[in-house]
């Protein structure tokens, strides 16, 4: 699983540009689905299995990035919105990477003032792609943070963990599966979660399903100033209560905990007070679809380094495997 981890972590892929994260991953699917097409909004959609419940299981394939707005006239600095929940935080001196392959700097312009130490609006700062020369980016490029993958013991850092660690975790159980399901299983890898889980509304209402999982990545509440959060890193798969999106049925909620509890995998409960997934948007499709999410426990989201375990990862596998891979009352 590693070295599919490495690719696709390391692909480009920001939001409404998910081209080639979607090759990569068809490629990898191919031999486990019995179907494969891709909807107008560009989602990937995989079928396996027949028979059961219609389930659609949710990844999406876009990261955050940021987009070349306008050229400065004389420094030919760019300036740039952002693609998707961006914390200034974590801009001053982050690489960016365009899909030509350019590298980018981000700058701040007070950088010898307050800039140092307090990040404020997005419009304090620039990108340079100046090559000595001349500009090498232009305005409406797309691009997203870069940082190459690394490992430490049990932990995989990575600029897109968010959500390339969820579609992992799906091209795996589709692996495992091995096109062998009671139910009839869509695997959507989607387009355009960042900003608004756009892919996923629509994939929703063409799927059609009985009932919907989202994998995705939560946030922990073990940092050193922790926000109140049960989940930690190496708990297990956090199976999703409640987030600002979402309230998940009990129905579903206890299928999930069953599951886990039969199977001896480890688990973990989910409330997440900021930020929700695309199981939101599939639930209220067409006359409403009960959806919940397996998440992976991640540190530091939405940075160039979030983290996950392989722990974490593997009991998220398991999971879904054994929720889609037997048969489902619900
Ligand atoms: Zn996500």
């Amino acid at each position: 699983m590693k070295e599919l981890i490495k690719k696709l972590v390391e692909a480009w892929g920001p939001s409404g540009y998910e081209h080639h994260v979607r090759e990569i991953i068809r490629q990898e699917v191919a031999p486990f689905a019995d179907d494969i097409r891709v909807d107008p909004l560009g989602n990937l959609i995989c079928r396996v299995g027949q028979g059961g419940k219609k389930i659609m299981i949710a990844a999406h394939m876009d990261e955050i990035g940021v987009m070349a707005m306008y050229a400065e006239k004389t420094s030919g600095y760019l300036r740039f919105a952002p693609i998707g929940g961006v914390l200034n935080t974590t801009l001053l001196g982050t690489r960016v990477r365009f899909e030509n392959g350019i590298t980018g700097v981000v700058g701040a312009h007070d950088y010898f003032g307050t800039g140092r130490t307090s990040a404020t609006d997005i419009d304090n700062f620039f990108i340079d792609v100046n090559d000595g020369t001349e500009n090498t980016v232009q305005v409406g490029s797309p691009a997203i943070f870069w940082r190459p993958f690394e490992e430490r013991g049990t932990r995989l850092i990575a600029k897109s963990m968010d959500d390339r660690i969820g579609c992992v975790v799906a091209i795996e159980a589709m692996r495992r599966l091995n096109k062998q399901a009671p139910n009839e299983l869509h695997f959507v890898f989607t387009v355009q979660e960042e900003v608004g889980l756009r892919g996923a509304r629509a994939a929703g209402y063409g799927v059609d399903p009985d009932l919907a999982i989202a994998l995705d990545v939560t946030s922990t509440g073990d940092m050193a100033k922790n926000p109140k959060m049960e989940v930690k890193l190496g708990g297990g798969a956090a199976i999703k209560i409640h987030d600002t999106g979402h309230v998940v049925p009990p129905a579903v909620r206890d299928w999930m905990i069953n599951r886990a509890q039969t199977d001896g995998i480890p688990y973990q409960l989910e409330l997440l007070t900021l930020g929700t997934t695309d199981s939101a948007a599939i639930q209220t499709s067409r006359a409403g679809v009960p959806s919940g999410a397996i998440s992976i426990p991640c540190r530091f989201v939405h940075t160039t380094s979030e983290t996950v375990d392989t722990g974490d990862v593997e009991a998220c596998v398991k999971l879904l495997v054994g929720l889609v891979g037997n048969t489902v009352s619900l």
